[in-house]
């Protein structure tokens, strides 16, 4: 995973994307989850994914490509749940990111990020709908860690894989996290080392 990572895409909408090729490994959360943190984390570049103070603004899937040139990709998907959001916004979201979704065969994950502080809301679970309807799988993979006790920790693993239970099409097994201790790093990255040699 070491090495040099860079922007290659951005495609507001489904006509503009590139070229499939080689492997590709999304990451999906509402705004403001920790996901750009979490994309600078996982790269080693701490600029990357833009960590942006106006959530929402940018509607496009971001292409990242990985040090084995050409052949496996991170993509950053727009935030989503934003208080503020209008409708039309939303359907826009979820038609991007259902077209998205469909035919996608180099698409390998979505991983779908969740606030430890917070666990699964009602706009992820939504989320977690639409991904049923597609045939990628996905995991969840908890953020912030470091912001919950362990207790508080626990409780919310336990409430999170009650909640998947609606979702059988999701990967039973929970990634922890934290961006700012560097924790569930190496899992992460291992899991995505595994996917490729799959
Ligand atoms: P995004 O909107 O999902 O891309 O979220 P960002 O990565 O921009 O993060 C949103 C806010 O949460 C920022 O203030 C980050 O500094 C903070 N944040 C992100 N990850 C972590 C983490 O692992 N631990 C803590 N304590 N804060 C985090």
């Amino acid at each position: 995973f070491a090495g040099d990572w860079q922007f290659i895409w951005a495609s507001p909408s489904i006509e503009t994307l590139p070229p499939m090729q080689g492997l590709e490994v999304a990451f999906a959360g509402r705004s403001n989850v920790g996901k750009s943190s979490l994309i600078n984390a996982l790269t080693g570049r701490n600029a990357l994914a833009r960590t942006s103070h106006t959530p929402g603004r940018t509607q496009e899937l971001i292409f990242f490509e990985g040090p084995e040139a050409a052949n496996f990709r991170l993509v950053d998907m727009p935030g989503y749940g934003y208080a503020s959001a209008p409708k039309a916004k939303i359907a826009s979201w979820t038609s991007l990111i259902h077209n998205f979704l469909q035919g996608r065969s180099t698409l390998a994950r979505v991983y779908v990020l969740i606030d430890a502080r917070h666990g699964l809301k009602e706009v992820d679970q939504d989320v977690l709908n639409t991904l049923d309807k597609s045939a990628v799988s996905y995991q969840i993979v908890l953020t912030k860690a470091d912001q919950v006790k362990p207790a508080e920790l626990a409780q919310c693993r336990i409430d999170v894989e009650a909640g998947l239970r609606k979702h059988p099409a999701a990967y039973p097994e929970l990634l922890v996290t934290s961006s700012r201790t560097g924790a569930g790093m190496p899992e992460l990255r291992a899991a995505m080392i595994k996917l490729i040699g799959e």
